[in-house]
């Protein structure tokens, strides 16, 4: 069994290419030759009504739903409006299952959002073609909105990515009266790391520097992104300037308990980091760049004042 806790932003290059489908149909009988034809290939878990599977949806995010369209209580139309309704599940593709073959219901199955249907009784090598056709165009979008949000050298998100979960970061907390807090973090003389060990080490260097940060962050809504060449940014959302204070502080000596060696550095034998903060707590006549641009602000202080430290202006 897979490990499907780790929430979306998380998950792996390979997490995201495994593929889960979710197959909805109150005959069990149907469930189990649905089985029997695909479970060599994929991971397929089932529920026999849109009470049971809906929630089972929402929890693993599978690569593809098998629906079927005549349940009691709710139907497969409307199992498909409701999952359509929600931004995080709506771009799951749906296969509905019907033993109805009236010209109108397969154009129903098109016009409420399913990618396909398959006629009960289904054979099962037209079940396994139409599943491995879905799964595959599912895959290549789950690869390509993977790439274009990530960092290559890091696989932290990206600049454009940060600047896309900023907005929507800021607009959250206005809306809920929760404070936004920002980090900046630059690595402290690593141009002088590069001219040491070469390109290659400084990479290398990058790495570990994204992932100590990465693990700092433990809250679920937090995010760390690669702003530039050296340079991370950390989302805070609804954290205070204590708390955010508190997490830069982790974050910093973590860097330092890589104890990465750096000889050439001015202020210390090993990587070092600089941190700075910024918090917004009221949001009137406010802009996310202006909070940027305080963090960055900090970042300079804590770069003036001798760096591996943290500063919140
Ligand atoms: P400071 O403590 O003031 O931040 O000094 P610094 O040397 O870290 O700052 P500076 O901005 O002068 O240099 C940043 C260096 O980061 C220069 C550049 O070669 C290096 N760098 C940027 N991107 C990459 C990268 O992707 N890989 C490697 N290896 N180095 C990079
Ligand atoms: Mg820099
Ligand atoms: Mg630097």
């Amino acid at each position: 069994m897979k490990n499907r806790s780790t929430p979306d932003h998380h998950k792996t290059l390979e997490e995201t290419m495994s593929a889960t489908i979710i197959a909805i149909d109150d005959s069990v009988e149907v469930l189990l030759s649905i089985g029997a034809t695909l479970e060599q290939d994929y991971d397929i878990r089932v529920a026999t009504s849109g009470k049971e599977g809906l929630p089972l949806v929402a929890e693993l995010h599978p690569d593809l739903i098998l629906l079927d369209i005549m349940m009691p209580d709710m139907d497969g139309f409307e199992i498909c409006r409701r999952l359509q309704q929600d931004e995080t599940l709506k771009d799951i593709p749906i296969i509905f299952l019907t033993s109805l073959n009236r010209q109108e219901d397969e154009v129903r199955c098109f016009e409420v959002g399913g990618v396909d249907f398959v006629t009960k009784p289904f054979s099962p090598i037209v079940l396994r073609s139409r599943v491995t056709t879905q799964v595959r165009l599912k895959q290549q979008a789950d690869l390509l909105r993977f790439q274009a949000t990530r960092d290559g050298l890091t696989g932290l998100f990206n600049r454009r990515e940060f600047n896309f979960q900023l907005d929507r970061d800021w607009r959250a907390c206005q809306r809920a009266k929760k404070q936004l807090s920002i980090l900046m973090i630059d690595i402290d003389h690593f141009k002088l790391y590069n001219d040491t060990y070469g390109h290659l080490e400084g990479d290398r260097c990058l790495q570990s520097v994204a992932t100590a940060i990465r693990n700092q962050l433990k809250r679920g809504r937090d995010r760390v992104a690669r702003y530039g060449g050296e340079e991370f940014v950390c989302l805070l959302p609804e954290t205070n300037v204590q708390a955010a204070q508190h997490v830069a502080e982790e974050i910093r000596a973590a860097v330092q308990a890589l104890a990465i060696p750096h000889t050439a550095s001015i202020i210390a034998d090993t990587v070092s980091i600089s941190v700075g903060g910024a918090c917004e707590d009221h949001f009137i006549d406010q802009t996310s760049a202006k909070l940027l641009k305080k963090a960055d602000d900090s970042l300079y202080q804590a770069k003036e004042q001798g760096r591996n430290r943290v500063v919140f202006l």
